[in-house]
């Protein structure tokens, strides 16, 4: 149970790892794709527009200044008074015309082609932009923009369609004629004479074929870096898409049916539950188990076993859809998504699946276990179905972990759905896990007393300390009602870490008293013995209080025994190294009692109360407890009876040497103030009770045995 803990908080964590993984590479990659692009277009069109201010820039200043050239010549021939001052300009071979300052042209040469719209160009060379003029031919793809003046801008289908026209009839004005050019035309317009006149000059923007190549190489290389980078995220996007495909398949692998495993179940479990089509069906979690799948491990092999969980993960797939799931959760437990229509069919559903599993192999008889959890679609007052938002799978998972637990005693295959009496037992695992820390802190927990007394003498020997909840919600509560959900939720450590504190201080109170006190014993559960400096964390404890060792003994469960033997006996010697005693609880409830004595070097050996509950005549039962005494003393153990209920009990052991006796015979778990009398008279009180009444005793409610008093 207390590994299955663990096993989940893992299991927990992986899950919660892998969707931070699946979520976080794909945001990243697009996150990067969507920056580089917006980058790279960023980059690229900065880059082309400065490279086409730089080349206009420098075409249309050379440009201007052959029209200042002529503006110069004339302004330098008119102040000399030369006569044809106006003709001497023709040297630049440009048409252009004079206008006064009222606008008249007083002179021209060639045709004047001048629109009427102008704007300001600005141009490195010079501080101030310059005038210029559209021509009449150009004006059709150069508009003037909202009509502002001296906003201009160039249509860009209207100057392809001009320049396909003038494709065949480039004007040609270089000097040796020998390049064919495309030649933009307009007007420059030089005030002179002091703005007295204008003269217009008309310039061209040119391109010839070298810059045409020069462009179009441009263009290709730009066009090239473009598609290398998109390329380049292309390959990135393809590569982290293939990885994490990769990577979630190892995630959702199980290494045993090497299909899907329990990572699986949640991720795309929560996903059908919660999404899609498939959020409006029915669904039932089931819990699937190989009955004695250790069993055939022994008798085979484990490869053999495994080989088994592969054609059950096959055959139960095979009887599933695509909106279905099976994995393999554990060791023999599938766990299982199954769609229903109606709670009839998914049992007639899982009737056929045990006949089918069961028939797997003839020369074997199988058999195999379901629980069942339902998790119907539900609909809200207005026939709305209700969204599984909350759904918890591990949770339900559980439950039906829960009802198939209900199973567990019988060896032939069976189902059970999770009922009324397992829902209430879910919910107080709840209530307590939420309440435990608030419980503790607040002391709720009360440590109850059970004296040992010597069945000779009657002389009090010692006591065990016995856990009890005084809860102000849920009244008085049993060990039996919490110790197991502590034991499986991890916090039945604080218990012993409180428990031992709690009766430390009791013993330390009652010795400065003055009251004879004899060693009580606290159990100590068996997921605590996994700590390896156990025994220093327990002398600390002890310590801090003051107590004296030997006033303190530790009771270990046989099942402890189970697990790292040598660690164990480590714990153990060191413990006994600081004087505190240690002794075997319930001896004779589990497997290999005498196999852990022989390695296991304990001062006490406690006889499970089942040696007291059965036939109080059974000759063989008498026979096995004085030989476990027997045992017991050879090894130096002293022993303790528990569970004795009846005189002729006491009579028997005192006759085989049984060192003590605790059970309801000679006193009940009591409160401290109760226990502080039985030391104070240091004697069990005589017993008048007949034995049918104290027999009855054993009846009682596990939750009442803590409230009943002494029989004396
Ligand atoms: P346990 O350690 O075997 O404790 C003995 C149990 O037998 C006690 O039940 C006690 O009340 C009961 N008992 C004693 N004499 C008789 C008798 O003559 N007849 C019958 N029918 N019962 C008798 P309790 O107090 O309900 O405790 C149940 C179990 O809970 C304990 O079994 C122990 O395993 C666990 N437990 C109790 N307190 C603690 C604790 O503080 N720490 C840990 N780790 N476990 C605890
Ligand atoms: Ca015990
Ligand atoms: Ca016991």
């Amino acid at each position: 149970m207390f590994e299955r803990g663990i096993i989940m908080a893992k299991r927990k964590k992986a899950d919660w790892n892998l969707r931070k993984f699946r979520k976080s590479n794909t945001w990243i990659t697009l996150v990067f794709f969507v920056i580089a692009a917006i980058l790279a277009c960023v980059f690229v069109s900065l880059f082309v527009s400065a490279f086409l201010s730089y080349v206009v820039d420098n075409k249309m200043t050379s440009e201007y200044n052959t029209i200042q050239q002529m503006a110069i010549i004339y302004e330098n021939a008119e102040e000399q008074g030369y006569p044809e001052s106006k003709s001497i300009i023709d040297t630049k071979e440009r048409d252009f015309f004079i206008k006064d300052k009222d606008g008249n042209i007083i002179f021209q040469k060639g045709e004047n082609t001048c629109s009427d719209i102008s704007g300001t160009l600005s141009l490195t060379d010079f501080s101030r932009g310059v005038k210029i003029y559209l021509d009449t031919e150009s004006n059709g793809f150069i508009l003037e923009k909202d009509g502002k003046d001296g906003d201009l801008e160039i249509d860009p289908a209207e100057l392809f369609k001009w320049m396909l026209k003038k494709n065949e009839s480039y004007t040609q004005l270089t000097q040796d004629n020998s390049s064919k050019m495309l030649a933009l035309p307009f007007w420059f317009c030089i005030e002179v004479k002091g703005g007295q006149e204008q003269l217009f000059g008309k310039a061209y923007f040119q391109a010839d074929l070298r810059d045409g190549i020069f462009m179009a190489i441009f263009a290709v290389a730009i066009g090239l870096q473009i598609f290398t980078i998109f390329v380049l995220m292309l390959v990135n996007i393809i590569s982290a898409a293939t990885s994490q495909r990769k990577m979630t398949h190892i995630f959702f692998l199980d290494p045993v049916t090497r299909d899907h495993n329990w990572m699986y179940f949640l991720v795309r479990g929560e996903h059908l539950l919660r999404h899609g089509k498939s959020r409006k069906s029915n669904y039932a979690v089931l819990d699937l188990v190989f009955v004695k799948y250790r069993n055939y491990c022994v008798c085979h092999s484990v490869e053999e076993g495994e080989k088994l969980l592969r054609n059950v993960n096959a055959i139960v797939n095979k009887q599933l859809n695509k909106k279905e799931i099976c994995s393999h959760y554990a060791s023999a437990n599938f766990a299982l998504l199954k769609q229903y229509k109606t709670e009839e069919e998914l049992k007639r559903w899982i009737e056929n699946l045990l006949t089918t599993l069961q028939g797997m192999d003839p020369n074997h008889h199988f058999a195999f276990h379901i629980g069942a959890e339902l998790l119907p679609v539900s609909v809200d007052a207005n026939g709305k179905i209700q969204r599984r938002k909350n759904v918890d799978l591990e949770k339900e998972y559980n439950n039906a972990c829960a009802a198939r637990t209900t199973l567990e005693e019988s060896d032939d295959s069976g189902y059970a759905f999770l009922n009324e009496q397992l829902i209430e037992e879910q919910k107080w695992i709840d209530v307590v896990h939420e309440e435990q820390q608030k419980a503790l802190e607040n002391e709720e927990f009360v440590v109850y007393y059970q004296p040992k007394y010597d069945p000779r003498t009657k002389v009090l020997k010692g006591a065990e300390a016995l856990l009890r909840w005084d809860s102000p919600r849920h009244g008085f509560k049993s060990p039996g009602a919490v110790i197991p959900i502590f034991e499986k939720n991890g916090f039945i450590v604080n218990i012993d870490h409180y428990m031992i504190t709690h009766v430390a201080r009791d013993q330390k109170k009652w010795l400065d008293a003055g009251y004879k006190c004899v060693p009580i014993s606290v159990n100590i559960s068996r997921a605590h013995f996994i700590e390896p400096d156990l025994a220093e964390q327990i002398r600390d404890m002890v310590d801090a209080v003051g107590t004296p060792h030997e006033l303190l003994e530790l009771e270990v469960t046989e099942s402890a025994f189970f697990d790292d033997k040598k660690a164990l006996v480590t714990t153990i010697q060191r413990l006994q190294s600081y004087g505190f005693m240690v002794s075997m609880d319930d001896f004779g409830s589990g497997y290999s009692s005498l196999n852990s004595l022989k390695d296991m070097p304990l001062n006490i050996l406690k006889l499970d109360a089942g040696f007291f509950s059965g036939d109080l005549e059974n000759e063989r039962g008498e026979i096995v407890v004085s030989e476990a005494i027997r045992l017991a003393k050879s090894l130096h153990m002293e022993t303790v009876a528990e569970g004795v209920e009846l005189k002729e009990q006491v009579d028997f052991l005192a006759r085989q040497g049984c060192d003590m006796i605790q059970g309801y015979y000679f006193a009940r778990p009591m409160p401290p103030e109760d226990y502080e009398t039985r030391m104070r008279t240091g004697v069990a009180p005589e017993v008048e009770e007949p034995v049918e009444e104290i027999a009855q005793a054993e009846e009682q409610p596990a939750q009442a045995v803590g409230e009943i008093n002494d029989p004396d």
